[in-house]
């Protein structure tokens, strides 16, 4: 494949943000609206979790503290996936990467098969709302839609909006406890990335803290930006 014409084709984009900022959401939405596939490390290593493999039983307690998992579990997870065809299209990085040694490998990885990054979205956000944000949030299992206590109820209570499942999950971290040392990990290991990405061209900072449909108007103005 032409590596130089990757990124008409197929965007790269990071979103960057502290826990409850909103990046499964949003990524879940880019996802709709452009055909591109969102890649959740925090989801992959529940999937690992919960089907008990080597990288998920060393990453459960880790998780469970809200500390971040060693990057060698998480570079391999991700480097799995991206292997697999569905990223064709473009993909949307959720959660990953974290550290500096994540983004560079990420750098490598994307290097080896002509990518590169288009942009890193920084979701802006205060860190004294994201606790609330966090513990109300709840997920279809059927879906996988987002929901929240008081931002986003479902229109039934217990009933997903989008395919009617009564399955709602929350999940296991998502406490207040974990949350400041999710929080904490964030300013300490994750957001030297935004300057890393500024220096590189590639940030775009978005202010988060209002309406879910707004903030999404911002970050499709950018993925059209990318695309163009
Ligand atoms: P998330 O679903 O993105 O909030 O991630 C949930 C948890 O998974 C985090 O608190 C970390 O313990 C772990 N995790 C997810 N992505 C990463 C990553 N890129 N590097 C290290 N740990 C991660």
């Amino acid at each position: 494949m032409d590596g130089a014409k990757m990124p008409e084709t197929a965007p790269v984009l990071i979103l960057l943000g502290p826990p409850g900022a909103g990046k499964g959401t949003q990524a879940r939405m880019l996802e709709e609206a452009h055909g591109l596939v969102q890649l959740s490390t925090g989801d992959l290593l529940r999937a690992a979790v919960a089907a008990g493999t080597p990288a998920g039983k060393q990453a459960e307690a880790v998780m469970k503290a809200g500390d971040l998992v060693s990057d060698d579990i998480v570079i391999a997870i991700l480097r799995d996936r991206l292997a697999e065809p569905d990223g064709a299209k473009g993909v949307i990085l959720d959660g990953f990467p974290r550290t500096t040694v994540q983004a560079e490998a990420l750098d490598a990885l994307l290097a080896d098969s002509g990518q590169r990054i288009d942009a890193a979205i920084s979701l802006e956000v205060e860190d004294a709302a994201m606790v609330e944000r966090i513990s109300g949030r709840f997920t279809c299992g059927g879906c996988g839609e987002g929901y929240h206590d008081s931002f986003k109820p479902t229109t039934t209570a217990g009933t997903c909006d989008h395919c009617g499942s009564t399955d709602m999950k929350r999940r296991a971290d998502d406490n207040a406890v974990t949350v400041a040392q999710r929080l904490e990990a964030y300013h300490a290991q994750t957001a030297p990335l935004i300057e890393y990405y500024q220096a590189k061209g590639a940030l775009h900072r978005v202010p988060a803290m209002g309406a879910i449909d707004k903030i999404a108007s911002a970050l499709n103005a950018i993925v059209a930006q990318v695309k163009a």
